[in-house]
């Protein structure tokens, strides 16, 4: 798969990564949409200590659940799931197609 790789201030390459698989209560996407926010520009501009090269920063992202792992309710296949980096675990929450954070059923 494709993925926009950090390498350092203002050194991003868009290479072929290894195809991750789900875990223990983890979801794998095929990512439709990727926000740029100010997190991203700035780690783009000048780097982040938590973020370590080599890194894919995208992390408000729109996709469709690909794999399930162990563990995981409230997601199936196929799902359009909207990730939000807000909550302290990094899950996702259920919403509607008004919400601005959340997942919803495909059309
Ligand atoms: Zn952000």
């Amino acid at each position: 798969m494709k993925a926009a790789v950090f390498y350092g201030p203002r050194d991003v390459r868009v290479e072929t990564v290894p195809r991750p698989s789900a875990g223990p209560g983890e979801v794998i996407l095929r990512v439709l949409r990727c926000a740029v926010c100010g997190t991203d520009k700035r780690i783009f501009t000048h780097g982040q200590k938590n973020v370590v090269p080599p890194a894919i920063t995208g992390h408000e992202i729109v996709g469709t659940v690909e794999e399930i792992g162990g563990g995981v309710d409230g997601a199936g296949a196929s799902n359009t799931i909207f990730v939000i980096p807000s909550p302290p675990s990094g899950t996702t929450m259920r919403g509607d197609s008004r919400s601005t954070s959340g997942s919803r059923r495909r059309p």
